[in-house]
């Protein structure tokens, strides 16, 4: 019989029901019984659509209400301190999760390297670990009851243990005995649930290039965990890249099963051999859990039987590459795509019958009617994508190829000081980073004019009126280097892409990103080029409103790529040059136009680094070369400004060195000194605007609170190398609280340009 695995399903709702209810539940709108009822509705729904494609192992416990590292932080009671008197159980999740009155919710950070973000468990050496696994009981009993025999999943010890942060000291291993002993504990208590249970255990951090100290716990763990009943198998699942260290030790654990990802670890192919003289069953990861193209289903069967080789059949079982939590969930609802395009592209809903069909196809079974069609279909949606005129452009290939320089016309110690003859800004200039408050009023203008319920004329009085006042406002506080204010931005990846060729929009493609809140990424189909200017009439209308410089204001290739589903066909390097050249034809036409300054916003430069160390020149390669050639059409005199979301940059201070940009501003306002020392430590010389507020506060900060932030920049940094900005946008705050914060930053850098 043939046997799939799907590693995790999304729970957020083809419609996106729980980001409803839970919402709803938040404002107070239903209670926590009608929101149960939507979450078990939600999760029988989804095991049934499991169910009917075939899918032979399904999970229970990957449903969430919030995020599954804290449903697991919840497991073991690993309940900081701050949350201990709220008994209440939904409300203690809840709060954990969002903050309450007066008690900070716990941190959240980046999956590995996708854009969910799971709260970070937070452990003390005061901590009492205990099991509770009602959670995982009543999802089992509810498979059980349509006719399911679930796996369980767990996020492993090892992977949770690596992931949280030690509140009372440094190292957080020294707590793995006393996570080990609770997990063992909940082990003990699921294996009674039934006559035999399997245990998925995801440990992705097995793909990570591991300390021998967290790789010397895994044999040991592993050992451990297996002895706690025969009822129980055990499944240890790595994802997003090659596992091969730990599964050298694995084949040497009693545990059932291993889990590879082989669509982005291709050289898990080297542990086959150590898993060829074990007993153990590989679960072959072969339908790409997070991205959204269709499968190339006989590649992925001829893989198989390559894996087959060398391992026997019997012991194979085809599944997702990872939880398909990181693909929208379904291409049901889209009715506006393109026909051709739709035809390439494969959600969640339609990964299940993907896999179903490998796995028909490589057992060697027949198959039914219907999937007969689906693999014609497949087959012929493959052969259109190659030869779609809408994928490929001659044009687009011959200009890459041609690609000859990636520099600017003058190193930076040249160019500085025809940029300060020709800008005449004074020391410590003010700025802001581009984006000002995207009011009610500015979105609802934008959404009526998609809408086709205002004209043209009128969306442009609008996006004009906003851009009339955002300039008043500057000039008001007497800001040196002005911004328009993207009001005609939803989002600045967004905005981009439905400006470029090869880029296409889906209507309900949403992932979660965290919690409740879910993301539509632009998909990135053919070969991008740009047909006219995207930004210049903006920009060139504020520029027209005053005599002070507007910068003008784009988003980075980097970052059009990493918050992007991008095509398969084509290797990253390649797309980032073609979007490269794009920006750089923008840059000319700005600067053709009188723009003097021109940001190019890398928000997401650091989240695109590889798992794995190895990898990492290989990224940083295209990454940076991308970004050069973007303003390589820069001439000297116009001064290139880049943006970055985040202030730890120890490990990568080279490569943001090495881009080159005339000035960065980055996000500084929380890490105060201890991080931008790196850059005098490098003998960094470009202009830097490390943030002297944080945005991501409503608080007003005052003149004097942001004179002492900069005066702490001057210990590590010379005044001359300063800008004084926010640290990141401002699209997210309201006016009132926009205004007196630059008004006060304004008057902040004054004070400290004459005291000078
Ligand atoms: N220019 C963008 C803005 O101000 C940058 C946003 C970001 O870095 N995330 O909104
Ligand atoms: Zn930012």
């Amino acid at each position: 019989m043939s046997k799939n695995y799907v590693i995790g399903f999304p729970r957020i709702g083809e419609k996106r029901e729980l980001k409803r209810a839970l919402e709803s539940f938040w404002s107070k709108k239903i209670d926590s019984v009608e929101l149960e009822r939507v979450a078990k509705e939600l999760r029988e729904r989804h095991i049934k659509y499991q169910k009917k494609a075939g899918v032979e192992f399904i999970s229970v416990n990957d449903f969430s209400l919030y995020d599954n590292m804290l449903d697991t932080a919840l497991m073991i009671n690993a309940i900081p301190d701050r949350f201990k008197n709220i008994s209440d159980k939904t409300e203690l999740y809840f709060s954990m999760a969002r903050g309450a009155d007066k008690i900070a919710a716990m941190e959240m950070t980046k999956w590995f390297n996708t854009n969910y973000h799971y709260i970070v468990p937070e452990l003390s050496k005061k901590d009492e670990y205990k099991a509770d696994i009602f959670k995982i009981e009543k999802e089992y009993e509810e498979a059980k009851k349509l006719g399911v025999k679930p796996k369980i999943n767990l996020i492993g010890p090892i992977t949770f243990t690596a992931l949280s942060k030690r509140v009372d000291g440094e190292d957080v291993f020294e707590f793995f005995g006393k996570v080990l002993e609770v997990y063992k504990e909940v082990l003990s208590l699921i294996s009674k649930l039934d006559d035999d249970v399997l245990i998925q255990m995801e440990e992705p951090i097995f793909v990570t290039d591991l300390e021998p100290k967290v790789l010397s716990l895994i044999k040991f763990t592993y050992d451990s965990l297996c002895k706690v009943d025969e009822n129980i198998k055990i499944a240890v699942i790595t994802y997003f890249e090659h596992a091969n260290e730990a599964v050298r030790i694995l084949a040497d654990t009693p545990v059932w099963g291993v889990g590879l990802d082989f669509v982005y670890g291709e050289e898990n192919l080297k542990s086959l051999d150590v898993l060829k003289d074990s007993d153990k069953v590989l679960i072959a990861g072969v339908v790409d859990g997070r991205n959204v193209w269709r499968n190339d289903i006989q590649k992925s069967v001829e893989l198989l039987k390559d894996i087959s080789k060398k391992i026997p059949k019997d012991r194979i079982i085809p599944s997702t590459s990872c939880s398909l939590l990181h693909t929208p969930f379904t291409l049901k609802y889209e009715e506006k795509l393109r026909e051709d395009i739709k035809s390439w592209l494969s959600f969640s809903l339609e990964k299940l019958d993907e896999l179903n069909l490998i796995s028909k196809l490589f057992f060697e079974e027949s198959l039914s009617e219907d999937e007969e069609k689906l693999y014609e279909e497949s087959k012929k949606a493959l052969s259109s994508k190659a030869n779609s005129s809408f994928v490929h452009n001659k044009e687009v290939k011959k200009r890459v190829e041609s690609i000859k320089s990636y520099d600017r016309e003058l190193p930076y110690e040249e160019r500085i000081k025809i940029q300060h003859k020709e800008l005449k800004y004074p020391i410590l200039p003010t700025t802001t980073i581009g984006s000002f408050p995207q009011t009610d009023e500015i979105r609802k203008v934008r959404r009526d004019y998609k809408n086709g319920f205002i004209t043209e004329e009128k969306y442009e009085e609008a996006i004009k009126r906003y851009i009339d006042d955002a300039i008043a406002f500057q000039e008001e506080i007497d800001l040196d280097i002005l911004v328009h204010g993207e009001p005609e931005r939803n989002d600045m990846v967004e905005y981009f892409g439905q400006m470029l060729n090869g880029f296409a929009f889906t209507e309900n493609g949403w992932v979660q990103s965290y919690g409740s809140r879910c993301v539509k990424p632009p998909l990135i189909y053919g070969d991008v080029s740009r047909d006219e200017p995207m930004t210049v009439k903006w920009i060139t209308y504020a520029q027209s409103k005053t005599k002070k410089i507007v910068k003008g204001m784009l988003t980075g290739p980097v970052t059009i790529i990493n918050w992007s589903f991008v095509r398969d066909d084509k290797n990253k390097s390649e797309i980032a040059k073609e979007i490269a050249l794009c920006i750089k034809d923008e840059i000319e036409d700005l600067q053709n136009s009188g723009i003097k300054i021109v940001q190019v916003d890398e928000a997401a430069f650091k989240e695109g680094y590889p798992l794995r160390k190895s990898k990492i020149k290989e990224y940083e390669e295209w990454a940076l070369n991308s970004f050069r050639l973007s303003v390589s059409s820069a001439k000297a005199s116009t001064q290139i400004h880049t943006h970055m979301c985040y202030s730890e940059f120890n490990d990568i201070i080279k490569t943001i060195e090495a881009m080159d940009a005339d000035v960065i501003s980055i996000e500084t306002a929380r890490s105060g000194n201890v991080l931008l020392r790196v850059f005098k430590e490098v003998g960094y010389t470009h202009e830097i605007g490390p943030g002297v507020y944080d945005i991501h506060s409503p608080a007003i900060p005052t003149v004097e609170e942001m004179e002492d932030r900069i005066k702490a920049f001057f210990e590590v940094l010379p005044k001359t190398q300063l800008w004084v900005n926010p640290d990141c946008g401002l699209k997210t705050r309201k006016w009132q609280e926009v205004k007196p914060s630059l008004r006060n930053m304004v008057k902040a850098a004054k004070r400290l340009r004459e005291s000078s």
